[in-house]
């Protein structure tokens, strides 16, 4: 089977949206990345670090979906690292309440031996030193070399994202984030610039507007799926990431063409992840749901010409 690597935050999160409010839930990058990606029957691992306030029943319920968290610090005499966020009425627009590092600046990422050599390895969104460390730990000249991001850090530590950006092979990042990196307003542009500063290929997600694919002069575009409701849109952009690397590693194929076939199944994961509020629907997924969803985007896509 190949392997996944998944290097994120687990993280507590609270989150307001026009149906509800949440209070300290299981939230962070990398679970949103792996409970995805588990739906893609790979060997997949999480590097982080939590608190000694983080529930041994939260890690348990990441386990059941056969991913390894033997990587994942805790650091019993510090909190859990914070974040909330409340969605305005449109749920396209999300205020950042708070963001409480915590235990995230005591983070020494260890990439377990034997996933030294995996073949996909997704960075989600964290600080970029991690993400460089994490780098030059890697054994498989091979991998294909994932980097998620936000504005967080392009606020909080600019050249050094600049100087990871240099080192991946795809960049998953959100239309806003990339007209604030590139100071562009048009996405192609934004994508062209992007693509210049190293990643062959570029991910710009557009929420409830699909995604779209760049590398070099070919462009792929992916809808999201049009859905009656949207309960809470947190994590959707990890879970999307998750899906993107899951069904990758499932082929080990990194043409353009099948890059394609990873949006939509990217799309279609974060479908799922919209519907419940936090990580709550995907880690209740019934078997069959990833397949029928996948039909669901090939319908919505197909025309005759
Ligand atoms: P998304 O909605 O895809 O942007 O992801 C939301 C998730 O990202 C939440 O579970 C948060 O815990 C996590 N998150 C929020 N801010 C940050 C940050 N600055 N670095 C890493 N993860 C974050």
């Amino acid at each position: 089977m190949n392997k996944l690597l998944i290097v994120g935050t687990v993280a507590f999160d609270a989150i307001e949206t026009p149906f509800g409010k949440t209070d300290k839930i299981l939230g962070g990058s990398a679970p949103y990345i792996g409970l995805s990606a588990s739906q893609f029957n790979v060997q997949s691992a999480i590097v982080s670090v939590v608190g000694g306030d983080f529930p041994k029943s939260y890690l348990e319920s990441i386990q059941a979906h056969q991913i390894n968290t033997s990587a994942i610090e805790i650091i019993a005499e510090e909190k859990t690292f914070f974040w909330s966020g409340r969605y305005q009425k449109n749920m396209n627009t999300r205020d950042t309440i708070t963001t409480d590092l915590n235990v995230l600046t005591k983070f020494n990422p260890i990439v377990p031996d034997a996933f030294k050599d995996a073949s996909v390895v997704v960075l989600g969104n964290l600080a970029p030193a991690n993400q460089a460390n994490v780098i030059s730990q890697l054994t498989n000249p091979k991998a294909l070399i994932i980097l998620d991001t936000m504005n967080f850090w392009m606020d909080n530590a600019l050249n050094e994202l600049l100087e990871v950006i240099k080192r991946v092979d795809v960049i998953t990042i959100n239309d806003e984030e990339a007209r604030q990196l590139t100071c562009e307003n048009s996405l192609v542009v934004a994508a062209r610039k992007i693509y210049e500063m190293g990643p062959q290929f570029v991910v710009i997600k557009k929420g409830e507007h699909g995604a779209l694919l760049f590398s070099e002069d070919k462009v792929f575009s992916a809808p999201a799926l049009p859905l009656e409701s949207v309960f809470d849109p947190t994590g959707a952009g990890d879970t999307f990431a998750g899906g993107f690397s899951g069904h990758l590693t499932k082929t080990n194929d990194f043409s353009f063409e099948n890059m394609k076939r990873a949006l939509i199944c990217g799309s279609a994961m974060a479908s799922f992840c919209v519907e419940e509020f936090g990580p709550k629907r995907l880690l209740n997924l019934e078997e069959s749901a990833l397949a029928i969803r996948l039909q669901a985007f090939k319908k919505l896509t197909q025309f005759e010409l």
